[in-house]
């Protein structure tokens, strides 16, 4: 019985919280659903344990321009936050998506649950171009993962790829692959490829996607009859970040873990800071801070030709993330 999703100002940023539902298997283990999430607000009851051993409930409240419960569908999400950014898209604009959390929480899900409806609607926003306009566009996918710092390219058997800034200050990903997709099924294709990679490497190397960020990219090109492109429009990117859990220091963690920990706290801090100083209009973006808000550069572009950002904070229902869902609400809320 959700009041609708209201479809927000797309000039600001669009910030959204998804709850996913409780599991059988938490559920069995004693686990209870600590959220209360009535668009849009969320709650979370907050079992506190006191000096006498007895406990108390403490609630947590806030506010977002969008909040989905655990029956929502990924469908709805997709309607009030990246359809209504389509037509900017098609017009040039450069829209970024990013899934934040701790492991679990539901970013993967949430990624992949939104991309076929994205790519459907991207290539029937061409054919309708097409007819009313004359204008042909056609569509390239590129996607890696940034781990400790580096980027490797998960469309080239993860190959590390060096990112450079050009002399005209432009963020550049040398060697990258991009491709073209011809058809709607090619591009699920592709992108169900790019995710496939990302899961084998899981099992191959003791899951290093949960401290992974994965940066997917369609781009929206202008090709004349032969299909050669004659404009660069705009570009959609799918950020699904790394466990919001690992940025947070832990005593039992190895070295390498600290480190990759530490990788990973100043990368979400700084997306942060650029997210902040883009929404408040700001020249200065500190976008050099980290590797990833480096190769993000152009999706905090403020003033004219303007970028748009839709942050997706995914949290868990169950009491033990209480202390990891609180933080993943805090970051969001301070990026308002
Ligand atoms: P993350 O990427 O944040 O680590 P996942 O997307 O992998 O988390 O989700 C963890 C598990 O929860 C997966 O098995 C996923 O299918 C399931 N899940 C997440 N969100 C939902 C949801 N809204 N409805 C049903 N299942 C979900
Ligand atoms: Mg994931």
């Amino acid at each position: 019985n959700q009041k609708s999703h209201k479809i927000p100002d797309l000039n600001k940023i669009n910030i959204c919280v998804r709850k996913r539902p409780l599991f059988h298997k938490e559920a069995v283990k004693g686990e209870i659903d600590i959220i209360s999430c009535v668009n849009p607000a969320i709650l979370v009851h907050k079992r506190k344990l006191k000096v006498d051993g007895t406990t108390s409930i403490e609630n947590c409240g806030f506010e977002f321009d969008n909040t989905f419960n655990q029956n929502e569908t990924s469908d709805s999400l997709y309607y009030s936050s990246i359809q209504p950014q389509i037509d900017f898209l098609f017009n040039g604009g450069i829209v970024t998506c990013f899934a934040y959390g701790q492991t679990g929480s539901g970013k993967t899900f949430t990624m992949e649950g939104v991309q076929k409806l994205v790519v459907n609607d991207f290539f029937a926003g061409a054919k309708i171009m097409k007819e009313e306009t004359q204008k042909r566009f056609t569509f390239t996918v590129t996607y890696y993962e940034i781990y400790n710092g580096k980027v490797f390219d998960l469309f080239d058997r993860h190959k590390e790829k060096k990112v450079l800034e050009s002399k005209d200050k432009k963020i550049k990903i040398p060697g990258l692959k991009e491709v073209q997709a011809r058809t709607a099924e090619e591009m699920i294709q592709l992108i169900e490829y790019g995710l496939s990679e990302r899961q084998t490497k899981k099992t191959v190397c003791n899951d290093t996607s949960s401290r992974s960020h994965a940066v997917g990219t369609i781009s929206i090109k202008q090709v004349n009859k032969k299909n050669q492109v004659i404009a660069d429009s705009g570009k959609l990117l799918l950020v699904d970040l790394a466990g919001s859990e690992n940025a947070q220091a832990s005593q039992d963690n190895s070295k390498i873990r600290r480190s990759e920990g530490a990788e990973i706290n100043t990368s979400l801090l700084s997306l942060k800071e650029c997210i902040r100083a883009m929404d408040q209009g700001k020249k200065h973006i500190p976008f050099r801070r980290s590797k990833l808000t480096m190769v993000l550069r152009d999706s905090f572009i403020s003033g004219k030709k303007k970028s748009h950002v839709i942050m997706i904070a995914c949290i868990s229902p169950d009491g033990s993330s209480s202390e990891h869902t609180c933080n993943t609400l805090r970051y969001a809320e301070r990026l308002k």
